[in-house]
């Protein structure tokens, strides 16, 4: 069947009544009983792309209710749930009574998905694993939109990847994607907007799960990579307005903007550690994050402009260096990871440092020179400065 779909295709029926029907292979959450417009949020998966954690509290600030079940990473994209386990005791592991509770008080929860959401889709991606029918535009729809639907939110804001660091490599098929998904949403009682988002670059500076962590609190603190403050104030946008919040995603906008300036995102960021047990002196003190042995130093072999940076490098060259899972059984070291000192645009002299790698020191001489030699590569330096690529790209309303 998975080949039949991935030589003939489906169309928008099809493709909806294969996600109802993976829905209805296993549980579905019933958020019912909750107040207000439930606004979920799905990435296809980047590198560096930290907006959950921002989004999460900052939409909540608004009063509007987000229960946000979020995966594991695996190869060259980071997951979630690996990015909150860098903070001391976080609890990821929330049953559903949990997840609701948490909703109820603080309007916030964060969680794994619980393994009764969609079996099916677990065996079909297996099967697809073998016989190489992952790249499937309905089968990733039917994937991505079956466990939304399965998670009872009634809204959701999906940021679909396009570029490099991203499974979609060309922007047709982004929009394609987007329009597929969103049929399935709207043909199921879920509302749904897409915003296809440019993967360039990766997002912010920051690639592994500490520095990500330390990235989002600078952003929700107002002091954040402009790229990742601008995304997650469109994303947010467009969920305040599918909530009833906002006349419109602009409007929406200029609300987030007030709530990161005055400090009610941050609190709403420091009650969902201390509602999931994770140590919220980190908010403070950033330095209590789990923190690499030794910095490593990648600099420019020529000067002029960065014209790009290849995402899926970066990504593979973090998952070297141990931030994120080569096979589904690896161990993550928290605090290993990159940050980007130079993004597309910036003007580079020979010598300038790049990019800084942390590691856990000599002890690992290998993977650190792979990682250098990964970084080298993914940094395009051209004599002129390219156009600039916009990260927003368009969206599917
Ligand atoms: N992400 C998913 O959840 N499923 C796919 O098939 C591809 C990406
Ligand atoms: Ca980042």
């Amino acid at each position: 069947m998975a080949m039949a779909i991935y030589f003939r295709g489906m169309d928008d029926d099809e493709t909806t009544f294969l996600a109802r029907a993976m829905v209805d292979s296993g549980n579905r959450i019933d958020l019912s009983d909750l107040p207000g417009i439930k606004v979920d949020k799905h990435s296809t998966g980047g590198v560096g792309d930290t907006t959950t954690l921002v989004l999460a509290p900052l939409v909540a600030a608004a009063g509007v209710p987000v229960a946000k079940l979020s995966g594991h990473g695996l190869g060259h994209t980071g997951g979630t749930l690996d990015k909150l386990r860098a903070i001391t005791c976080f609890r990821t592991e929330l049953a559903v009574p949990e997840i609701k509770a948490a909703v109820k008080k603080i309007g916030v929860a964060i969680a794994a998905q619980t393994p009764d959401l969609v079996p099916a889709d677990k065996k079909l991606y297996a099967l697809r694993d073998v016989t190489a029918t992952v790249d499937s535009m309905p089968l990733i729809a039917a994937s991505i939109m079956s466990k939304k639907m399965a998670a009872g939110a009634n809204a959701l804001v999906l940021d679909v990847k396009v570029g490099d660091g991203a499974f979609v490599k060309e922007k047709e098929r982004a929009f394609e994607l987007a329009r597929m998904m969103k049929s399935i949403g709207e043909k199921s009682n879920l509302r749904t907007a897409a915003v296809i988002t440019s993967m360039d670059q990766p997002l912010g500076r920051a690639v592994g799960n500490s520095l990500e962590v330390e990235e989002a609190v600078m952003a929700l603190r107002g002091e954040g990579p402009p790229d990742l403050e601008k995304l997650c104030l469109h994303l947010g946008g467009w969920m305040l307005y599918l909530a009833g919040k906002a006349g419109a995603p602009g409007e929406g906008e200029i609300l987030l903007k007030k709530l990161l300036a005055n400090g009610e995102a941050l609190n709403k960021f420091k009650e969902l550690l201390v509602n999931q047990s994770g140590d919220p002196k980190i908010i403070d003190d950033l330095s209590l994050l789990p923190q690499a042995e030794e910095k490593i130093q990648v600099t420019a072999a020529e000067e002029g402009y960065v014209g790009r940076i290849k995402a899926e490098l970066v990504g593979r060259a973090a998952m070297n260096l141990g931030a994120g899972r080569q096979r589904k059984d690896s161990i993550i070291n928290p605090a290993v990871g990159i940050t980007l000192e130079k993004k597309i645009g910036d003007r580079v002299k020979k010598g300038d440092i790049l990019a800084l790698l942390y590691t856990v020191g000599s002890r690992e001489k290998e993977p650190v020179a792979s990682a250098t030699a990964m970084i080298d590569e993914a940094y395009e330096i051209s004599k002129e400065p390219n156009e600039k690529i916009p990260l927003i790209l368009g969206c599917v309303e």
